[in-house]
C-alpha cells in the first residue's frame, strides 16, 4: 500500500488535455482518443495503473478551471477520474491539497436517486462552450480508491453531477451530446462552421 503523500511529490507528469476542437477547428486525433470507450484497470493494481493515475493527479492539479477530469482527456484509454470535494464555495480557483481530491478507478454508478436537475457544464475538452445536461442529484458509486481499495460511496448533488461528466468520458461521451451548445458571440462563426463541418 503506498502512503498517501506519495501522490503529492510534485505534478511532474502533468499532460496536455485532449480536445474536440482548436483555434484551427476540429482535432480529428484528439477526438478519436476522447471518443474512445475506456477499458478497466487491472485489479489488484499494478505498477503502470499506478503510473497512470499519478499521470492524472498531475494533471488535474497542474490546472485552476477544472472540477474533474478523466484520464481518457489525458489520452490514456483507462477507467480512471479525478475531481475536487473541496473549496468550490470558497471562490478557491486552485486545488490546493492532495486532501481536497478523490480518485476513483473503475467506477460504476450502481443508484441513482432523485429528480434530475440541469445545469450548465463546461468540459476542458470542449473549449468555450458550455450545455445544459440533467444529472442525478443523488449517485452510489462502486469503485476502487486511489490506494486500490474496494469502496462504495454515496455522493450528492455538485460533487455527484462531476462524477456523472467524468464517468461520461470513460465511455467516449461528452457534453456536446446532450443538446443544445452555447458559445459565446465572438465565435459564432468558428463554432458555426465546425458544427456543420462535424454534424
Ligand atoms: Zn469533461
Amino acid at each position: 500500500m503506498t502512503p498517501k503523500n506519495n501522490f503529492l511529490v510534485k505534478y511532474m507528469s502533468s499532460k496536455r488535455v485532449l480536445v474536440l476542437w482548436d483555434e484551427k477547428g476540429a482535432n480529428t486525433e484528439d477526438t478519436s482518443v476522447l471518443r474512445k470507450k475506456s477499458v478497466e484497470l487491472p485489479v489488484p493494481m499494478d505498477k503502470e495503473s499506478r503510473k497512470i493515475i499519478q499521470a492524472l493527479i498531475d494533471s488535474f492539479m497542474a490546472r485552476d478551471d477544472a472540477s474533474g477530469l478523466s484520464a481518457p482527456q489525458i489520452g490514456i484509454n483507462k477507467r480512471v477520474i479525478v475531481f475536487r470535494t473541496k473549496g468550490f464555495d470558497e471562490g478557491q480557483k486552485k486545488v490546493k491539497s492532495i486532501d481536497d481530491i478523490e480518485v476513483l478507478v473503475n467506477p460504476r454508478i450502481t443508484q441513482e436517486r432523485g429528480e434530475k436537475v440541469t445545469a450548465a457544464e463546461g468540459c476542458l475538452s470542449c473549449p468555450d462552450v458550455q450545455v445544459e445536461v440533467s444529472r442525478f442529484p443523488e449517485i452510489k458509486v462502486r469503485a476502487l480508491d486511489v490506494q486500490g481499495e474496494k469502496i462504495n460511496k454515496r455522493y450528492l448533488d455538485y460533487v455527484a453531477r462531476v462524477i456523472q461528466h467524468e464517468i461520461d468520458h470513460l465511455d467516449g461521451k461528452l457534453i456536446v451530446d446532450y443538446g443544445d451548445v452555447y458559445y459565446p458571440k465572438r465565435k459564432q462563426l468558428f463554432f458555426e462552421k465546425l458544427f456543420n463541418d462535424t454534424r
